[in-house]
């Protein structure tokens, strides 16, 4: 597999205002590809002294993946979600001792939400490398760009976990240090260079991980991936300790994400693995 660094445009947006300004004819989905088993106890990270409370319970919440619409640059996955070997296995054929294990109903598997509303993809941009996230990319078309934050390599096991790339040829990374800072939240990029879709640098969970925003003319829509696992994490101002790579790194950049949602209220946001909270972007015109 050959890795080739994204390409940038030129950020032409000095501030998140001037980007809120200006929304652009984007418009996002959600799909949920399956169901995880995680809990509570970990979700928040029970050593944060707001986090004292936190009993240990079980909480079955959605593997998700977006797609984007945009009027003239097409469709994009925000994250691949699980393929359908997850239907009747819940390791998904993945032989590896430490594999995760995940459900799935029927017609859930990503290929069947884009077969069924015909969507023909233009490229995929991964949050970051846990199964949940990319497992889907099994079924997906191999001969479109797959984009992921640099850094992301570092805590990927295919080896324990299984190996989701293997028939990917090119990988593009995102240099988030040749990235524009954009107060609070830090080295963003404008992914097709109009100001409709955003990714930002959010270390923590993993190194590379990224959020997202869509910039829609309904309503801009912050996607935090698995920065924020849950609306709690935001409510309490704890973020997540289970599955992650630098638990202190991951408070800093709720923290950051907290600010930012302060600052613009008008940005809607929802969560990596967000349960109680139903998103349905009205039909762009
Ligand atoms: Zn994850």
């Amino acid at each position: 597999m050959k890795k080739i660094i994204f390409s940038l445009k030129k950020n032409s947006f000095k501030n998140w205002e001037e980007v809120l300004d200006n929304p652009k004819p984007i418009t996002l989905e959600k799909f949920q590809t399956g169901t995880v088993i995680i809990n509570k106890k970990g979700t928040l990270n029970p050593e944060h002294p707001l986090a004292q409370d936190i009993k240990d319970e079980e909480l079955d919440v959605p593997i998700l993946a977006y797609c984007i619409h945009h009027k003239e640059y097409g469709d994009y996955l925000l994250d691949a979600g699980l393929d359908y070997s997850y239907y009747h296995d819940p390791l998904g054929g993945i032989k590896e001792p430490h594999a995760d294990e995940f459900i799935q109903k029927k017609n859930q598997n990503i290929s069947f939400h884009l077969e069924k509303r015909r969507i023909d993809l233009k490229g995929v941009f991964l949050s970051h490398l846990h199964p949940d996230h990319i497992a889907g990319i099994r079924e997906l078309p191999k001969n479109i760009p797959y984009v992921m934050g640099k850094g992301e390599f570092k805590e990927y096991k295919p080896e324990i976990y299984g190996n989701f790339l293997k028939n990917l040829s090119i990988i593009y990374e995102i240099e988030f240090s040749r990235a524009n800072e954009m107060p609070p939240l830090g080295p963003s990029v404008d992914l097709l260079g109009d100001g409709s879709l955003w990714a930002i640098w959010t270390p923590g969970h993993t190194p590379g991980h990224m959020s997202f925003l869509v910039n829609s003319f309904n309503n801009p829509v912050l996607l935090t991936m698995d920065a924020c696992f849950i609306h709690e994490n935001l409510e309490k101002a704890v973020a997540p300790s289970s599955y992650t790579w630098d638990v202190e790194k991951a408070q800093q950049t709720l923290e950051k994400i907290i600010d930012f949602l302060n600052k613009y209220p008008q940005v809607k946001v929802l969560c990596g693995h967000e349960c109680k909270y139903d998103y349905i972007e009205p039909k762009m015109e």
